[in-house]
């Protein structure tokens, strides 16, 4: 794990779930987008599913508002991604999320 290597294959910013938005993360995408907080806050922003908190939208496809297919895929707001996004997979991540991450899974193949 300490030699992972994003290979920034998209998958998990389309895997379903909440993006969450910490203290502070609004203002400063926000500002990165030249919106006020209150636009950025009714055009990209949810509930989490416990309700307890905002997460970024979701496309219809379940991908994150942000993200945008392509090849490259590639994230909107990179330079300003929330903390949860830049934690990915070290400093947290779900059960099972070996499976679907491009890097984990090309790390996994050349060990056969
Ligand atoms: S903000 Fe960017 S990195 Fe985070 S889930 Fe959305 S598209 Fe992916
Ligand atoms: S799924 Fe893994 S390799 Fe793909 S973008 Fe996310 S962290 Fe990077």
């Amino acid at each position: 794990m300490m030699n992972f290597k994003c290979i920034r294959c998209g998958a998990c910013c389309c895997w379903p779930g909440d993006v969450r938005l910490k203290d502070g993360e609004i203002d400063r995408i926000a500002a990165w987008m030249g919106m006020d907080a209150g636009a950025f806050l009714e055009e990209y922003t949810r509930l989490t599913q416990d309700r307890k908190g905002l997460s970024l939208r979701d496309q219809e496809d379940g991908s994150c508002v942000f993200f945008r297919h392509g090849d490259p895929p590639s994230c909107f707001i990179q330079e300003v991604k929330p903390e949860q996004c830049l934690g990915f997979p070290l400093q947290w991540a779900h059960e099972g999320w070996e499976d679907d991450c491009g890097a984990a899974i090309e790390a996994w193949n050349s060990k056969e």
